[in-house]
């Protein structure tokens, strides 16, 4: 786990918005045989000390002091300090009764997760990791940062992969990255512009040589087929991921600026020959996948 501390990272410094508003959210934490009151951010959850003492050693430790507040019913009261939201959140991972949030946004997220860190409440944290992986092609460079922050390699390369929809020179003005050890973002960068060599190659592999269907034409001339195909290569390499490689439309376009022949010129051949970018689909994702970024936990704190 992460030496960093999560509280550490502010949801202010990431510009982003604080969390949920307030719900009537003690309400499903209200049990008749209740031997502990939580209360956080003006909402008391009376819930049981037996199941929070088995999952957090803080929980634990806290409940071993004696409490002067007490209930009507005599239950201690125990002060938080986190938001009645995280409160809420964190035992709805806790109690069966109550379906795990659904944490869609990294703010809410980011909140539940420093809870679970301070309370050291493992398995919340093994379910955020997925959250946070789950917002991967959301938001992919923020979730990338957060997950070498906290020292998750795995979903930082489910991020990585995410980030290549993104455009390369996304990747330099991002405010995001700026919070990356320059060691870890210069990988991220290797890796934009290995895969978009990947995308590159996969092209020329693929749909690279002037098509068959033109030869003979009296259009016939390749030098706008290699304008063509060094500008395609290039959106490719910009963003290897966002690019439809199937689609006809860039190619319709130049053939009708080429080709001034209709034989040539048709839909139906343009089609034709776009078919092979089904192919070039393929050979890009399976080349991305065999490129991997290699994390050392070094990277993430140097
Ligand atoms: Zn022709």
């Amino acid at each position: 786990m992460s030496d960093i501390p999560i509280s550490e990272i502010d949801n202010s410094t990431l510009g982003i918005e604080p969390g949920r508003s307030q719900l009537d959210l003690g309400e499903p934490f209200s049990f008749n045989d209740a031997s502990i009151i939580l209360r956080a951010g003006g909402v008391d959850f009376a819930v049981h000390k037996s199941i929070l003492s088995s999952v957090s050693p803080i929980f634990k430790d806290m409940f071993t002091l004696s409490r002067d507040d007490t209930s009507q019913e005599g239950i201690p009261i125990v002060e938080l300090e986190e938001s009645s939201q995280v409160i809420y959140d964190l035992l709805s991972f806790l109690y069966m009764h109550i379906n795990d949030p659904a944490l869609d946004d990294i703010p809410s997220l980011l909140n539940v997760m420093r809870a679970a860190q301070k309370y050291e409440l493992t398995k919340v944290v093994l379910k955020l990791i997925d959250h946070l992986e789950k917002q991967a092609s959301k938001d992919p460079l923020l979730v990338f940062v957060l997950a070498c922050q906290w020292g998750f390699p795995d979903v930082a390369r489910t991020a990585a992969l995410h980030t290549l929809k993104l455009n390369f020179s996304t990747l330099l003005v991002s405010e995001e990255v700026t919070r990356l050890p320059t060691k870890t973002y210069q990988k991220l960068l290797v890796y934009h512009s290995k895969c978009g060599q990947v995308a590159s190659q996969a092209i020329q592999d693929n749909i690279g040589h002037y098509p068959t269907q033109f030869r003979g034409c009296a259009d016939d001339q390749k030098e706008w087929w290699t304008a063509y195909q060094s500008r395609l290569k290039e959106e490719c390499r910009m963003h290897p991921l966002e690019v439809d490689y199937t689609n006809t439309e860039m190619l319709q376009h130049q053939c009708r600026s080429n080709l001034r022949c209709r034989q040539h010129n048709s839909p139906a051949l343009i089609h034709s020959i776009m078919e092979r970018g089904k192919k070039v689909q393929k050979a890009v994702e399976v080349g991305i996948h065999k490129v991997q970024i290699e994390f050392d936990v070094t990277d993430f704190f140097a």
